[in-house]
């Protein structure tokens, strides 16, 4: 077997997912870093006694890891946990609480005295959510498309039935199927958090209620998400990966075809027979390869996920108020959407979700504390540049949930720590601190999306959020699949 020298720019999930296919398919893989923790967005905050995940903290398609392990021949090494309830909901002005299960007749019990004959209308949208789920999965999202037209054909065998959902939105799609608001905006809900409203994203991502509803839910992991990267890093090692932290990519040396090495912020050349780039796909191709397409003033006119505001608090006390998942939204969800993309002020009465894994996972807080992460999706740096008024919206968040859940979180407050966009594009070049990368409008996928493979370089390679397929936990796990196909094919090891 021969020994080709892969090298991953990033250690976020989709290189480490990558780096695991690569090297137990025999490649020498090494790692460059340039924070001093592997992860990505998946990371750890150790502050104060109290553990916090950084960013996500549930996914959907679990089997996307499953199939992970499964494909290098090694038990999952962190466990599943299923959420049940999913998660809850309280709209600003009402005490209700709409927990949010599976189980539809228990979902069905939620919206009593809301939506009549709730359990046959939700049976028939999510028929037909799974229908487009299956029938795309992979046409569009499993498969690598070298020409626009070769996705356009795949598009095409898509069936037929599906078409007039790509002329409508998201919550129209909704408004066929059901009368209540507060049905509308909870099934929303999966677009907003993932970082677009309901009134500009495509009818199909319908199909995400059905794989958290119905197909696969969502989970978490035991002892918190990042877990997920302590169960990879010793595999990592066993197959002799290296990581090298504190080691970012400022420049990069190519010829016509190739790339030839790495630079790092000591001078250091970094060179191998191929590169995998984990940081922001399009960013990368305007920073370091100066390609037309992606200038800045490109970039910025494409369509960005929002900006995460994320608050990090270890509170004395344990609030009763309050469940594992929670989303505390206002009560002027159309107004809000429509003007929280193309805001240059912090969001007022703003709209976040809380996770409090002390819930569930004792050992992340100190006796009788709780952990909570708060996670308010605001405009990117594009629109709202200026943070000053971090301490401010910070404030406000903490006093509405004090209301909301009856607890004076503010005076029990024993560990305190805000990310603005700032903070978030700081840390892991995330271009002007968009959270989930480009959004996947239709002009933004499959062929549509920056290639995971270079156009011009021909062992220059790309995973994570902003390449094909797209963002989040087990759709960059997907991508890792990808390229390690277009790898095998393109440069086998032999
Ligand atoms: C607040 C928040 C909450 C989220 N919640 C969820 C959720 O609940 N569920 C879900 O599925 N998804 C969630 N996501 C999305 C998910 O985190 C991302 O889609 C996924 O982690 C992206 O992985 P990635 O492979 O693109 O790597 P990234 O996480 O982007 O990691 C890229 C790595 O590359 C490094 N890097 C960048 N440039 C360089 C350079 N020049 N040199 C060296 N290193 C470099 C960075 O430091 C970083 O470590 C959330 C995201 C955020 C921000």
């Amino acid at each position: 077997m021969g020994n080709k020298k892969v090298i991953l720019v990033g250690a976020g999930l989709g290189s480490l997912a990558s780096a695991l296919r690569l090297s137990y398919a025999g490649y020498q893989v090494e790692i460059l870093e340039k924070q001093t923790t592997a992860g990505g967005r998946l990371n750890i905050l150790q502050k104060d006694g109290f553990t916090f995940d950084v960013g996500p903290s549930f996914f959907s398609m679990s089997y996307e890891f499953v199939e992970l392990f499964e494909s290098i021949g090694e038990p999952i090494p962190f466990e599943l946990n299923e959420l049940n309830p999913l998660y809850t909901v309280n709209i600003a002005g009402s005490d209700r609480v709409f927990q949010i299960y599976k189980d539809l007749d228990k979902l069905a019990n939620e919206f009593k005295g809301l939506e009549n004959d709730f359990e046959t209308k939700v049976r028939a949208y999510l028929k037909g959510a799974k229908e487009i789920f299956h029938d795309t999965e992979y046409k569009v999202v499993k498969k690598n498309f070298d020409s626009i037209v070769g996705f356009i054909a795949s598009m095409a065998t898509v069936p037929m039935k599906h078409l007039p959902k790509l002329f409508r939105t998201f919550w129209q799609e909704l408004e066929r199927h059901f009368d209540s608001e507060e049905v509308k905006i909870i099934f929303s809900l999966v677009a907003f958090f993932l970082g677009a409203t309901p009134f500009n994203t495509p009818s199909v991502y319908n199909l995400l209620n059905y794989t958290e509803l119905e197909h696969d839910g969502y989970w978490n992991v035991k002892g918190g998400m990042y877990k997920i990267v302590e169960g990879i890093l010793p595999l990592l090692e066993k197959k002799g990966v290296k990581i090298h932290y504190n080691t970012e990519v400022k420049s990069v040396n190519y010829n016509k075809t190739k790339m030839e090495s790495v630079v790092d912020q000591n001078g250091k050349s970094w060179t191998a027979d191929l590169f995998i780039i984990n940081a922001d796909a399009a960013w990368f191709r305007g920073h370091f390869l100066n390609r037309k397409k992606f200038t800045e003033e490109k970039l910025d006119a494409l369509e960005w996920t929002l900006a995460p505001f994320t608050i990090y608090l270890g509170v004395k006390g344990t609030i009763p108020g309050i469940h594992h998942h929670n989303y505390f939204l206002g009560d002027n969800f159309r107004d809000y959407a429509d003007t929280i993309f193309r805001s240059s002020v912090a969001p007022k009465k703003p709209y976040y979700y809380v996770n409090v894994a002390s819930k569930s996972n004792p050992n992340c807080a100190p006796e009788n504390c709780e952990n909570l992460f708060i996670l308010c999706p605001v405009p990117d740096m594009r629109v709202k540049p200026n943070w000053d008024d971090a301490e401010e919206l910070a404030n406000e968040i903490i006093d509405d949930l004090s209301k909301r859940v009856g607890f004076d979180i503010q005076n029990n407050i024993l560990t305190k720590t805000v990310y603005t966009p700032i903070e978030w594009k700081n840390m892991f070049n995330l271009y002007k601190g968009s959270g989930l990368g480009l959004a996947h409008g239709l002009n933004q996928i499959g062929a549509f999306r920056p290639s995971n493979k270079d156009e011009e370089l021909s062992n220059l390679y790309y995973v994570g959020a902003s390449t094909t397929p797209g963002t989040g936990l087990p759709i960059v796990v997907i991508g890792s699949k990808l390229i390690q196909e277009r790898i095998l094919k393109d440069h086998p090891n032999t």
